[in-house]
């Protein structure tokens, strides 16, 4: 009996795999179809001058909307495409997308492009950079590229190299999720980098508890010690904010208290806002009036 009951279970059990796995296999002719049509959205998430509060970039983030699943999170269908070998064709869509929009918004407005550890297994990214650039006419210095450090651990060699190059058209580059990767500290001063963008994981109790905070500041001071620009990621409250103007000053921040992804059209419109609780955030430093 006891035989039976598990020959049963072993069943469903292969039954579901091969549901899942044809999902899988679904989902990745879906993708391919969708990368070919350049049916992928890309929405962009406001970035905000801590001194200031206003706008001065954002990140390009991409959005794939299926016709029966509905919206997939990059977080499933980017390492999807990394595994199917297409990312640097997303990559190339979302650098041209990206590259063009900015060129129409006001000029203090900058964008930044993801870019996946296996772009940097294919020496064309740079070519993919200039060529985006290129064809919106867009100033290189009001695009910036995100890595990961996952990227950066993958190939190192050729990978910093491709980053040397990128940054040799005057492109900024920044360090994304740092803080959630390996030997991040050793990385810091090893590449060519700009900025850091720190992982929202160190800023969701920092409000609650000093040694959260305390990790924080260490961070941040560490980074600025290198010479590196600050980017706090996932301001979800006005207490956090509060506490990043008064006790860690960053340079930027971005997190749903800004606003989520949107349009390129609402990057415009919001392109000449100041957040309403500007003035509510104590020590104002070179704030305008
Ligand atoms: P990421 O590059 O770290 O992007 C930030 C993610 O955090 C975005 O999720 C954004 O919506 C989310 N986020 C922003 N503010 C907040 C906040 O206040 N609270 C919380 N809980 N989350 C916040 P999204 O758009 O789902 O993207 C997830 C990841 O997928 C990105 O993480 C990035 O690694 C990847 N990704 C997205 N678009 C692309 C792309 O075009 N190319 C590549 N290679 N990766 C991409
Ligand atoms: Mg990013
Ligand atoms: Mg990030
Ligand atoms: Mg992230």
């Amino acid at each position: 009996k006891a035989k039976d009951l598990g020959k049963n279970g072993w069943r469903l059990f292969e039954a579901s795999m091969d549901a899942a796995f044809r999902n899988r296999q679904l989902m990745k002719a879906d993708l391919r179809s969708a990368v070919e049509a350049n049916a992928l959205r890309i929405v962009y998430q406001p970035i905000v001058a801590m001194e200031t509060m206003r706008i001065v970039s954002c990140e390009a983030l991409c959005r794939w909307d299926h016709p029966d699943l509905g919206p997939i999170s990059p977080a499933i269908f980017i390492p999807l495409a990394e595994e199917m070998g297409i990312i640097s064709q997303v990559s190339e869509l979302v650098l041209k997308a990206a590259c063009a929009e900015c060129a129409k918004w006001p000029s203090h407005i900058s964008v930044s492009v993801n870019l996946s550890a296996k772009d940097f297994r294919d020496s064309d990214v740079v070519a993919k950079v200039r060529a985006a650039l290129d064809g919106a006419k867009l100033a290189p210095n009001r695009l910036e590229i995100e890595v990961t450090e996952t990227a950066l651990l993958d190939d190192k060699a050729q990978t910093r190299e491709l980053i040397q190059e990128i940054k040799k058209l005057g492109v900024r580059i920044a360090l994304d999720d740092f803080g959630t990767g390996y030997s991040s500290l050793s990385y810091l001063h090893k590449l060519p980098l700009d900025k850091v963008k720190i992982d929202r994981s160190f800023l969701i109790d920092v409000v609650q508890s000093p040694r959260s905070l305390e990790l924080l500041k260490g961070i941040v001071s560490l980074s600025r010690s290198l010479g590196l620009s600050v980017t706090i990621e996932g301001v979800e409250t006005f207490e956090q904010l509060k506490i990043l103007s008064q006790q860690i000053e960053p340079d930027l921040a971005q997190g749903f208290l800004f606003g989520s992804a949107l349009s390129a059209s609402g990057i415009e419109t919001m392109s000449s806002t100041i957040w309403p609780f500007a003035n509510d955030i104590a020590a104002p430093r070179k704030r305008p009036n």
